[in-house]
């Protein structure tokens, strides 16, 4: 199977096109530079997603806070993450950067504020 991604590396966006057999990236073409080829087999065998969403709050100035995870973590366990975000409610105050989840499942990665709320 041949796939085709859009590298999202640098703004020249280049297509690169990679080979794909059970699961692995066995020829990679189209690339400008070693950052998107390294970004096109990384892509076909561990896509990894930043998750963005927000944590209800309670007693605070708004409903909802945004928060993010501090790294991308692996695209198929977006849905794990949602579920253990959503379980949380944050009931202080928090700014920017503050860790509202810490090693979120295991994997090393924390949920983060992206809003100051009082
Ligand atoms: S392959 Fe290199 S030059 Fe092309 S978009 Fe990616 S980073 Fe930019």
């Amino acid at each position: 199977m041949d796939r085709e991604i859009t590298c999202i590396e640098c703004p020249t966006g280049c297509t690169v096109n990679v080979a794909v057999e059970d699961g692995k990236a066995v020829r990679v073409d189209g690339f400008g530079c070693r950052r998107g080829r390294d970004y096109a087999i990384a892509e076909v065998e561990h896509p990894v997603r930043l998750l963005t969403t927000t944590v209800p709050a309670c007693g605070l100035a708004v409903r909802m806070v945004p928060v993010r995870t501090s790294r991308p973590i692996p695209r198929d366990m977006r849905t794990q993450a949602m579920e253990a975000i959503r379980q949380v409610r944050i009931r202080r105050a928090v700014k920017v950067g503050d860790v509202i989840i810490e090693n979120l499942l295991g994997l090393g990665v924390d949920v983060v504020a992206t809003r100051e709320v009082v």
